[in-house]
């Protein structure tokens, strides 16, 4: 359980903000391992590719938008869930390769679910305080469907052990994934904390 493998993105907006730093923090003092970083400017293929590993997502991305517009009262810009899910993929290209980002993959007990509470609910208006989203980026659908771009919203984390599987393969080479032990590690998982005491 100890080598669950979870994958992050710092945006081009996390960047732009200085807060690479600020997010590694929060996953290091956690606990999680970082295992593989690196940084690059991701091409519109890279893009496509990232968002529609899971064939479903393009749906369940077109009712949550859908459902976005309904709750303050507007009208989508279709019913249909896929079309208003690949209008979604059409920002999203446009966000996530307007610059460098920073590519991560995280180490630990739990790390899919883990770093998801610490970076929040994907709308910053309504990510809970302490989250990444919450306390750094104010960006709500309200702001980002009236102008037509993607919300801005600092990270990318994978939502399920299948989901971070199928993105560490798309973004990493395996030799780039490290295998190493932290000293802490001992003081997380080990039975006994028999290694404290002279
Ligand atoms: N997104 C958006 N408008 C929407 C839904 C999603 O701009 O109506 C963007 C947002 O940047 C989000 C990304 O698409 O982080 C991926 O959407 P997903 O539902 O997978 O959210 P996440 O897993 O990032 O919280
Ligand atoms: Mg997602």
């Amino acid at each position: 359980m100890q080598k669950e493998k979870t994958f992050v993105i710092i945006k081009p907006d996390g960047i732009q903000r200085s807060l690479i730093g600020e997010v590694v923090k929060r996953f290091e003092r956690i606990g999680l391992k970082l295992v593989g970083l690196k940084m690059q400017i991701p091409t519109i293929e890279m893009v496509e590719k990232h968002y529609t590993l899971d064939p479903e997502w393009l749906r369940k991305v077109g009712e949550k938008s859908i459902q976005g517009y309904v709750s303050k009262g507007q009208t989508p810009p279709s019913a249909d869930p896929l079309v208003t899910g690949n209008k979604v993929l059409d920002v999203l290209k446009k966000y996530m390769t307007s610059g460098p980002v920073v590519i991560m993959c995280w180490q630990g007990a739990h790390a899919v679910g883990i770093v998801r509470k610490i970076v929040g609910g994907t709308e910053p208006l309504t990510s809970d305080v302490g989250t990444i989203r919450g306390d750094f980026v104010l960006d709500s659908y309200q702001i980002s469907d009236t102008v037509g771009r993607a919300i801005r919203n600092l990270i990318h984390a994978s939502g399920s052990v299948e989901e971070a599987n199928n993105e560490i393969n798309l973004w990493f080479r395996p030799e780039e994934l490290l295998n190493y032990r932290l000293i802490q590690d001992a003081i997380l998982y080990d039975v006994n904390l028999d290694s404290i005491l002279e």
